[in-house]
C-alpha cells in the first residue's frame, strides 16, 4: 500500500506493504523531551531504553580497531562467530549468524522464510520488529497470547521473545522444546536478547531442532548497543541460507573486533542491574503496584491510567516506556532508581529503608542554576565505568580517568554557558561530584577513611593524599607551565578541586607537576582518584578516629 514518506507524483513506486505495516517508532529524542517540557537535558533520567545505564568498556585499544578502516571486514566474520559460538556453548561456528544487531537478523529471517502468503505468528504484547519486518516481507501476520501449537499449525515463522519485552516474563526450554517438535515445518525463532538477566536459554536444543533459530545481541548485557552486534544460532544448514541472504559486510571492522573480544571475555552489568530490578519491583509491590516477576533488565508495571502516569513522570524529567496497559522501567544507578520510586510514591521511609540506602552508596545529584543544568550519578562501588559529557573535552578526559580509578562508576552530564567561557561549568561539575561522594558516603561508617597514591605519567608526577573525616580541607599544588589544555583553561582546576573537596566534606592534599600539562593534569586525576577508591572502601572493623568521629 504506501510506504513511509508521501510518494511524490513522478517517483518510483515502492514495493507494496500490507495496510497494517507501520514504521518502527523510536522514543522521543532526550532534547526533544526535554524542550517540551521546559527541562535541560541535564536533568531527564531516561528508563525507558532497556539498555545499562553505562556504557560496555571496549576491552581492545580503540586505535587497533580503528586502524584499517580503509579495508573492508572480513566477510566471513570468523572471530566474531568463534568467540558467539564459545560464549554461547556452541562447538561449530558454522552454527552462528551475524548481523548488525538482532534487527538485522530478524530482517534476515523475515526475507529468509516469509513471503506474501506465507504466515507469521507472533506471540504477543511483544518487540515490535518481528511484525513490522513480517509485514515488510508482505507476509499475514496473526497475534497470539501463549505459545501454542494449535493456533500456529498453518504459519511459516513464530516469532517468540524469551524472556519477553515488555512484561519480563519467560518460558521454559521444556515448553518451546515441546512446541517445535509439534511443527517441524513451522521454523521458530527465540529471541534471548534479554536471556543473562535471568532467562533460561534454549540453545542447547539448537543441536536436535533443526526448525529452532536463536537470537542474541551484545546491545544489552554486553552495553555495547552503539556497536550493533548481534548474531543468531542455528543449524549449519539453516544458518547457511540465512547468511545467504544477509549484506556482505553488515558489520563495521570496529564493531566486529570490540565485539569478539566482549564475547571472548564477558564484563557485563547483569548482578547489579538484577538486584535494583529486584529491589525496585520489591518496593513497588510494598507501595500497592501490581508487578509481575521479571527476568529480564526492565519491570512491567501493570497501569489501568498508564499514558497518564508516564505524562506525570515525563513532565518530571523521568521517562519510563509506555504501553496501554502499563509502563516499563530500565534500572539505572542505585541513586537514580531512588528518584524514580519517591516520584512513583515508592520511596523509602523507615530507618531500616534509609540504612538500606546508605549501604548502597550511590547518590544522585540534579542541580541547575542560571548558568549550568547538571546531573550526576554516582556509585562508589561500581566498576570504574564512565559516562562524562561536560561539552569540555579535556574536562571529560580528566573525569573519565578518575573515575576509572577510583573503581565508582559515574554519569555525568552538564550543560553551561560555555558560549561565555568553561568556568561555571568547570565549578559546578566539580563541586556537584564532590556533592555526590558527600551524599554516597553517608555518614561515612566503616570506611578505610585514608587514602592515598603516587601516579607517574612520562615526566609528570602527581600524589594526592585524601582523609574523609568531616573537616574540609584543600591544598591543591598544581604546577602547570601554560594556560590551556584544549578547551579547559588549567587556572580553573586548582579551585574547582578545592569546591570538590569542600563540598564533599574530606581534606584533600594533590601536588603534582611535570613539563607536559596534559600529563601533570592527568595524574593528579588518577591519583585522587585513587586515593579515593582507597579512603572509600569498607572495612569489616568500622569509624577510624582517636576522637570518635567518622
Ligand atoms: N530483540 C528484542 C526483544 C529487543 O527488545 C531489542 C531492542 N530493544 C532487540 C532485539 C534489538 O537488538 P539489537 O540492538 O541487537 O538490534
Amino acid at each position: 500500500m504506501m510506504s513511509m514518506d508521501p510518494v511524490l507524483p513522478g517517483a518510483p513506486t515502492p514495493r507494496e506493504t500490507p495496510p497494517a505495516f507501520a514504521p518502527y517508532r523510536w522514543a522521543t529524542p532526550l532534547a526533544d523531551i526535554a524542550a517540551r517540557h521546559g527541562l535541560q537535558p541535564a536533568q531527564i533520567l531516561r528508563f525507558d531504553g532497556n539498555v545499562p545505564p553505562l556504557p560496555g568498556v571496549p576491552q581492545i585499544p580503540l586505535s587497533e580497531s580503528f586502524a584499517r578502516l580503509n579495508e573492508y571486514p572480513e566477510g566471513s566474520y570468523r572471530e566474531l562467530r568463534e568467540a558467539a559460538a564459545a560464549y554461547a556453548g556452541v562447538a561449530d561456528p558454522e552454527c552462528i549468524v551475524v548481523g548488525a544487531g538482532a534487527d538485522d537478523l530478524i530482517a534476515i529471517i523475515a526475507r529468509t522464510y516469509l513471503a506474501k502468503g506465507r504466515r507469521a505468528m507472533i506471540v504477543a504484547p511483544t518487540y515490535p520488529v518481528y511484525r513490522i519486518a513480517s509485514l515488510v516481507e508482505n507476509a499475514s501476520i496473526a497475534e497470539i497470547g501463549t505459545l501454542d501449537a494449535v493456533q500456529c499449525r498453518a504459519a511459516a515463522v513464530v516469532w517468540l521473545c524469551n524472556p519477553n519485552n515488555p512484561t519480563g516474563e519467560k518460558l521454559s526450554p521444556a515448553e518451546i522444546a515441546s512446541f517445535a517438535r509439534a511443527l517441524p515445518d513451522t521454523l521458530l525463532v527465540v529471541d534471548e536478547a534479554y536471556v543473562e538477566y535471568g532467562g533460561d536459554t534454549v540453545v542447547p536444543l539448537v543441536a536436535a531442532l533443526p526448525n529452532l533459530v536463536v537470537l542474541r545481541t551484545l546491545s544489552k548485557a554486553f552495553g555495547l548497543a552503539g556497536l550493533r552486534v548481534g548474531y543468531a544460532i542455528a543449524q549449519p544448514q539453516v544458518a547457511a541460507e540465512l547468511t545467504a541472504r544477509r549484506s556482505p559486510a553488515p558489520i563495521t571492522i570496529p564493531s566486529a573486533r570490540i565485539g569478539a573480544a566482549a564475547l571472548r571475555s564477558p564484563r557485563t552489568d547483569v548482578e547489579e542491574t538484577v538486584a535494583e530490578r529486584d529491589r525496585i519491583r520489591a518496593a513497588l509491590l510494598a507501595a500497592g503496584y501490581e508487578c509481575p516477576e521479571s527476568f529480564a533488565n526492565f519491570i512491567f508495571v501493570p497501569l489501568a491510567a498508564a499514558a497518564a502516569k508516564a505524562d506525570e513522570l515525563e513532565a518530571r524529567g523521568l521517562m519510563v516506556r509506555r504501553f496501554p496497559a502499563g509502563i516499563r522501567i530500565t534500572p539505572r544507578l542505585p541513586g537514580d532508581n531512588d528518584v524514580l520510586l519517591a516520584a512513583l510514591g515508592a520511596g523509602e521511609a523507615g530507618a531500616a529503608d534509609r540504612a538500606a540506602a546508605e549501604a548502597r552508596r550511590s547518590a544522585t545529584v540534579i542541580r541547575t542554576t542560571t548558568e549550568t543544568a547538571l546531573r550526576i550519578s554516582l556509585k562508589l562501588d561500581g566498576k570504574g565505568r564512565a559516562r562524562v559529557l561536560t561539552g569540555i573535552g579535556f574536562l571529560d578526559h580528566l573525569l573519565t580517568l578518575m573515575t576509572f580509578q577510583s573503581g565508582a562508576d559515574l554519569d555525568l552530564l552538564a550543560g553551561g554557558d560555555l558560549d561565555v567561557d568553561e568556568h561555571h561549568t568547570v565549578e559546578d561539575v566539580l563541586a556537584a561530584l564532590g556533592d555526590a561522594y558527600g551524599q554516597a558516603l553517608g555518614a561515612r561508617a566503616g570506611v578505610t577513611r585514608y587514602g592515598s597514591a603516587v601516579v607517574p605519567m612520562d615526566e609528570a608526577r602527581a600524589t594526592a593524599a585524601v582523609d574523609l573525616v568531616k573537616r574540609p580541607h584543600a591544598e591543591i599544588a598544581l604546577a602547570f607551565t601554560g594556560d590551556r589544555v584544549g578547551g579547559l583553561a588549567l587556572s580553573l582546576l586548582p579551585h574547582a578541586l578545592e569546591r570538590f573537596t569542600m563540598q564533599a566534606g574530606f581534606t584533600v592534599h594533590i601536588d603534582a607537576a611535570g613539563d607536559d600539562d596534559h600529563h601533570v593534569a592527568e595524574a593528579a586525576f588518577k591519583a585522587l582518584g585513587r586515593a579515593l577508591k582507597q579512603a572509600c572502601e569498607v572495612t569489616s572493623t568500622g569509624v577510624r578516629s582517636t576522637k570518635g568521629e567518622a
